[in-house]
C-alpha cells in the first residue's frame, strides 16, 4: 500500500514540461521542512492505495505525462514499483525528488527533477551530493532561490559541479520572495547554463490552491 496525498489532473506548473497537461500523483510524507514549503498538507494527510487503484485513476485522465511528487516520493519503497508500472504503460514519467534521497534505484526511463536545496530553504545540509553524478541529459536540476545569497550559492555550485553539461538546470524564484528579474539578470550577466523557471500553476490559479 502506498500513502497517497492526492491524485489529480492539471497543467504542469514546474520543470521544462511546464504547460503540459499531466496526471499528478502526490505521495504523502517528507523528511525535510523547507521554509517556503507550499505542500505542508502532504506531510501527514494520506489515504492508503494500491498501485492498481492509482494506475486505474491515472488512466482515466488520458494524459501522456505523469508526475510523481510529494512530499518526498522516494521515502516509500513501493514508489519504485509504481514508476515501473507507469513506464510499462508507456507514460512519460516525471519524478520530483528533494535531493536528500539517493536516486540510484530510480528506474531507467523516469525523468528525474532533482532539487538542490539552497541555504534559504533551511535544508541544504540534507543534500545527497552523490546524486549529481547520477543524472542523465534528460534529467533536470532545480534550484529554488529565496534571496541574493541563494543566487550566489547556486552560481558557485553550478561552476563547482559543471552543471548544465549533465542535465538541464533550472532557477526558480520563491513565489513572492525574490523578483524573477533578479534571476534573469544574473543568468544573462554570467551566461549561466540555466533556464529561468516560474511556477506557472501559481500564476494561473494563485498560491495555496490544492488540486491544481
Ligand atoms: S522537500 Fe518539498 S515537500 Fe518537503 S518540505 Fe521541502 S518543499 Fe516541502
Amino acid at each position: 500500500m502506498l500513502r497517497v496525498n492526492e491524485i489529480f489532473k492539471s497543467i504542469l506548473g514546474e520543470s521544462t514540461y511546464a504547460g503540459s497537461i499531466c496526471g499528478i500523483i502526490r505521495l504523502s510524507g517528507c523528511n525535510l521542512r523547507c521554509r517556503y514549503c507550499d505542500t505542508q498538507y502532504a506531510y501527514d494527510e494520506f489515504f492508503p492505495s494500491t498501485i492498481e487503484k492509482i494506475c486505474s485513476q491515472i488512466d482515466q485522465y488520458k494524459t501522456s505525462v505523469i508526475l510523481l511528487t510529494g512530499g518526498e516520493p522516494l521515502l516509500q519503497e513501493e514508489s519504485y514499483e509504481l514508476m515501473k508500472r507507469l513506464l510499462k504503460k508507456e507514460y512519460t514519467v516525471l519524478l520530483e525528488t528533494n535531493g536528500s534521497q539517493s536516486i540510484e534505484r530510480v528506474p531507467l526511463g523516469v525523468i528525474k527533477i532533482l532539487d538542490v536545496k539552497c541555504p534559504g530553504s533551511g535544508e541544504s545540509h540534507q543534500m545527497h551530493w552523490g546524486n549529481l553524478k547520477k543524472l542523465l541529459p534528460s534529467d533536470e536540476i532545480k534550484f529554488v532561490i529565496s534571496n541574493q545569497a541563494d543566487l550566489e550559492w547556486a552560481t558557485n555550485i553550478i561552476h563547482e559541479y559543471h552543471l548544465g553539461k549533465t542535465a538541464k538546470v533550472l532557477f526558480s524564484p520563491v513565489y513572492d520572495s525574490i523578483d524573477p528579474s533578479i534571476l534573469a539578470d544574473r543568468i544573462l550577466q554570467k551566461n549561466l547554463p540555466v533556464r529561468l523557471h516560474l511556477q506557472i500553476h501559481k500564476l494561473i490559479w494563485g498560491e495555496g490552491v490544492r488540486g491544481k
